[in-house]
């Protein structure tokens, strides 16, 4: 599905995502985070709500959020507030979760991506700071539940968007520009399949035009594939109830990968239901500028402020500029072949292009490429001295992936020299010539393909080994 209207309705998209911060311990406790313990071995009395505990902030996770808002162009209150959301569940002994409730501490920003070439900005409300809860365990009990308390109070930053969003397509583009920025300036591991990264899609469809439908929640998606297959699902699902003349009913959803479909969990509670209020027992939560401008000097290069280097310093179109910051092994690598051969265009394209294909051919992650950026460097270099032809150059790209020796050695051992000497061209494109005359007499009536076909013919007769701007001019010039 992309921008377009589905069936006539367009659909609209806010993400609700929680990235799990990257911190030792918990945001109110000193008990580890670690993934995977034997359950419960990393809950102290604070995440197990014994009475007379305390909650005290981390400071670690305060940090990761301020570094999010910088990243994303937010501001960060210098005053919020954390609040009780109160509900009973058995993972949750305090009876209520510690968040952020009506002064968040990270608002506004927003975050911008490709889309088919296409720039899209995406806006935030905000992101608020909040603990995360126990886990029920139903699997390795018959007739029982396990609790699970290790998780509780891992410090999670949960970053709200706008509805801005308009298809499955630029949902996932959304998720993954967010998870490269978490990543990036390394306030999250990312991993999806352990949960440190997860998405809530609220989903709705309306005719062009038409105030906002009535949405749908889907919870805790931890792939992008599953993301994009639950979105089109219950897109598809909505628009069916709608023609068939039933109302959508606001709820929340869990995505079933086995089936592909969603099914309804509960439906949506109002933030009544929470009875929220201030958390008496932690102040509130106090940020100057001076701790701001303190992270702000730690933090590497963003993203996109590399990107925007990238078109000022090297000339690249913004869209390369944004693909090559897609990771930082990729950006460095860039860098490296830009600065080491002077063709910033041509190493965006070969990167782009013939690399990122093959590394995708093989599912490998850029920091497993074969191949050096010096080595790149240098067969860019070959192939603008004219010493060979760019179709050679994907040649020795082939045989370098295979680690078949450096750029030198596999032009000599393949013999792929470019044609330079004009005599022995000139040779050619006369026998050609001579024993072409139809595509010539075609060419003269005014056919383009004729002289394609003759540049071909010449290509041939060389092997591939003459330069094709070289016989372009001389065959015009022959023919003219
Ligand atoms: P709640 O308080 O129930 O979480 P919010 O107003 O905070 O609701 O919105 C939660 C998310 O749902 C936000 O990302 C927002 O952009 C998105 N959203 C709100 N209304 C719609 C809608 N009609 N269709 C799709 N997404 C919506
Ligand atoms: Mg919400």
């Amino acid at each position: 599905m992309n921008t377009d209207l589905v069936q006539g309705y367009e659909v609209v998209i806010g993400f609700e995502t929680h990235a799990q911060l990257s911190t030792q311990s918990k945001i109110f406790s000193r008990a580890p985070i670690a993934f995977g313990a034997e359950p419960n071995t990393q809950a102290c009395a604070v995440d197990l709500a014994l009475p007379g505990t305390l909650p005290v902030m981390n400071k670690g996770a305060v940090e990761r959020a301020i570094q999010l808002g910088l990243a994303l162009g937010s501001h960060i209150a210098p005053r919020s507030v954390f609040a009780r959301k109160n509900y009973f569940y058995p993972d949750l002994p305090k009876g209520y979760q510690i968040s952020q409730f009506e002064i968040p501490m990270v608002q506004g920003g927003e975050v911008s991506f490709f889309l088919n070439d296409e720039k899209k900005t995406v806006r935030l409300v905000r992101a608020h700071l909040e603990e995360d809860a126990g886990k029920s365990l139903h699997e390795d009990f018959v007739g029982m539940t396990g609790i699970d308390l290790n998780r509780a109070g891992t410090p999670l930053l949960e970053i709200v968007t706008e509805p801005d969003m308009r298809s499955s397509e630029e949902a996932v583009a959304y998720a993954k520009e967010l998870h490269k920025i978490v990543t990036w300036i390394g306030i999250c591991d990312g991993n999806m399949q352990e949960g440190s990264f997860r998405c809530d899609a609220n989903v709705s469809v309306r005719k062009p035009g038409a105030a906002l439908g009535t949405r749908h929640e889907i919870k805790n998606l931890n792939s992008f594939k599953f993301m994009q297959q639950a979105i089109d699902y219950e897109v598809r699902w909505q628009i069916d109830q709608i023609e068939d003349g039933h109302a959508i009913q606001q709820a929340t959803v869990l995505f079933d990968p086995d089936t592909g479909e969603t099914r309804a969990m509960r439906t949506k509670e109002d933030a009544a239901d929470y009875r929220y209020f201030p958390d008496p027992d932690l102040p509130p939560l106090v940020i100057d500028d001076a701790w701001i401008a303190r992270v702000r000097s730690e933090m590497r290069e963003l993203p996109r402020v590399m990107a925007e280097r990238f078109v000022r310093d090297y000339g690249l179109p913004e869209y390369d500029a944004a693909t090559l910051t897609q990771s930082q092994e990729m950006a460095a690598y860039f860098e490296a072949v830009a600065k080491a051969c002077g063709q910033a265009k041509l190493a965006s394209n070969w990167i782009m292009g013939d690399l990122s294909r093959r590394l995708n051919a093989q599912e490998l992650a850029f920091e497993q490429m074969p191949i050096k950026a010096d080595a790149l460097a240098l067969l860019i270099q070959r192939i603008q001295d004219g010493t060979i032809s760019n179709n050679a150059g994907k040649q020795v790209l082939d045989a370098m992936w295979g680690e078949a020796g450096d750029v030198d050695t596999i032009i000599g051992s393949k013999g792929l020299k470019q044609m330079n000497d004009t005599g022995a061209l000139e040779a050619i494109v006369n026998d050609v010539i001579a024993a072409n005359a139809d595509n010539v007499a075609q060419f003269r009536a005014g056919k383009e393909k004729a002289f394609n076909a003759l540049v071909g013919q010449v290509m041939k007769a060389s092997k591939g080994k003459a330069n094709p701007q070289q016989v372009n001019d001389l065959l015009k010039k022959k023919l003219s």
